[in-house]
């Protein structure tokens, strides 16, 4: 399946609707969830048109690769995260339950988050 234009990420990134920004380079954009899971949720996502994980690892630059990894890092130390710790989640295809279908990672963080 090709890329989705009209996906809601898409239309983020093209600035036809708003999103609550937490940081921006030339290669992401990481805003906070419309509905999050914990009192920190961000949505990490490249500024590239890529679909999921796969389509991100075979047809990224390293440039983006790298930006993108670096990016956690940076909104991590932002959001003062590092000390606490931080769980991130990419759902990817049918089977992940991914609902948008541009790559993204998302940050969650806050409070001693439950586990599997
Ligand atoms: P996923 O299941 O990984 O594809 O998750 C997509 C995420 O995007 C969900 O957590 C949604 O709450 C979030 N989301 C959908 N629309 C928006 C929006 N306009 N702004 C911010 N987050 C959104």
């Amino acid at each position: 399946m090709p890329y989705d234009p009209n996906n809601i990420f898409a239309r983020i990134l093209r600035k036809e609707i708003p999103c609550d920004l937490v940081f921006e380079d030339d290669y992401v954009l990481a805003f906070n969830d419309i509905f999050p899971k914990a009192p920190v949720h961000v949505l990490l996502i490249p500024k590239g048109l890529y679909k999921n994980a796969a389509d991100f690892s075979k047809h990224a630059t390293d440039e983006e690769i790298v930006a993108f990894t670096r990016a956690i890092d940076t909104i991590g130390e932002k959001l003062q995260l590092t000390k606490t710790g931080y769980r991130l989640i990419s759902n990817n295809g049918t089977h992940g339950g991914q609902e948008v279908p541009h790559f993204h990672v998302h940050i969650l963080g806050g409070k001693a988050l439950s586990t599997w």
